[in-house]
């Protein structure tokens, strides 16, 4: 055994590498690469909440606040929760460093060691590596190829396992593909039926183009099995401010502060400021935003459906074509559209397994540099 391996722990070690980590190695300082790579808005943070930041800044708001975040923060986030359905009290809601820790925290609350997950693949990253950390046990479900949990899918799978837990997202990175209330309703049937917890993603919920979002915490039988995490990373374009939410039953958001008060104490004070002005003042900024990722969406499904199989995204920023007619592999193809179009997409199974034959493309980037990528990937399709 190397001195690394002794050193780090197994958990640790059998962590495999970020499929999306290892692709972004290559294109660090190539300013020729039009990127499509990367899920973060390319809008800057709206001014009026920048300067909410500067105001406390100058203030010498620096401090700690209390380990759930600030009340008036937490109030508002209850009262906007409703726009999704879900009647709660600012007592249930934690602020979390990013949605990344809500994730982290709600697993490591909920999972005592070997108790099962059911992660619905392809999904974003951090879910199957955060539930083994947390010591549980990844049971994925292939969601190809419509991309949709349903009843008869979950009990398949939750009846041989009896898993604690089944996380979702929806809209969903990678596919973009949402639910409407009935669909949601079959999800919590299969929840209720297998009394499982709900940890439920709604990070792109702003984002949301087909259906009006809808918290699957709002239905029947939810309310106490629901683990929302939202955050304002995406819809108010504030990545590196690091805010995120968990609205949650009693016992469970008592078991993340527990976690939460050792592990970061607080989410940063100033960027709780500027989250609270996103609420009450980021409507219209939003709404521009929302509309610019429409059009780029619809652009890009017309123009690239002419070469790959692409669905319509119902939400975030994400389109995830299938690659299958071009006979190469998820890697191959995004290997070399980069070395010989410089246009980055995601290989699909960096999302789990059954992403592959798929791509990830992020519509985040100005509509003249989504021009010229999509451009790119259709000369690279067609002179295969
Ligand atoms: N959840 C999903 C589905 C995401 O796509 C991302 C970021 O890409 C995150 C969580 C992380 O969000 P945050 O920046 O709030 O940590």
């Amino acid at each position: 055994m190397s001195r690394e391996q002794e050193r780090v722990s197994k958990r640790v070690q059998e962590l495999k590498p970020s499929g999306i980590r290892k692709f972004f190695e290559l294109i660090i300082g190539r300013d020729d690469v039009i990127s499509l790579g990367v899920g973060e808005p390319d809008f800057a943070v709206p001014w009026r909440i920048r300067e909410e930041i500067i105001y406390a800044l100058e203030k010498g708001i620096t401090s700690y606040t209390s380990n759930f975040g600030l009340k008036e923060l937490r109030e508002a986030i209850a009262e906007y929760y409703r726009k999704f359905g879900v009647e709660c009290s600012a007592e249930s809601v934690l602020i979390t460093t990013g949605v990344s820790e809500g994730v982290d925290i709600a697993l490591r609350a909920i999972l005592n060691e070997g108790e099962a997950v059911l992660v619905p693949e392809p999904c974003y990253v951090s879910y199957a590596p955060l539930s083994s950390l947390a010591g549980g046990e990844v049971v994925a479900i292939p969601t190809t190829p419509d991309f949709k949990l349903s009843y008869e899918l979950i009990d398949e799978y939750a009846k041989e396992t009896k898993p604690k837990a089944i996380v979702i997202n929806y809209p969903n990175n990678p596919t973009g593909v949402s639910y409407s209330k009935k669909e949601l309703e079959e999800i919590a049937d299969a929840a209720i039926e297998h009394d499982m917890i709900v940890i439920s993603d709604e990070i792109y919920a702003e984002l949301s183009y087909t259906f009006k979002h809808i918290s699957i915490a709002s239905l029947n039988g939810m309310e106490e099995r629901a683990i929302i995490l939202n955050g304002f990373s995406k819809a108010f374009a504030m990545t590196g401010l690091r805010i995120g939410y968990a609205i949650a039953p009693a016992d469970i958001l008592e078991g993340m502060l527990k976690i939460h008060q050792y592990c970061m104490l607080c989410a940063p004070v100033t960027a709780q400021i500027g989250a609270l002005e996103a609420l009450r003042n980021g409507e219209d900024e939003l709404e521009e935003m929302r509309a610019e990722y429409i059009r780029r969406r619809n652009f890009f499904v017309k123009r690239v459906g002419k070469v790959l199989d692409v669905k319509m995204p119902d939400g975030a920023f994400y389109a995830f074509p299938s690659i299958e007619s071009t006979g190469l592999s998820s890697e191959e193809f995004a290997e070399r559209l980069l070395f010989e179009k410089n246009v980055a997409v995601v290989p699909g199974n960096a999302f789990g397994e059954c992403g592959e034959g798929y791509i990830r493309c992020a519509y985040a980037v100005s509509m003249e540099k989504l021009r010229e990528a999509v451009d790119r990937i259709v000369e690279f399709v067609e002179e295969l």
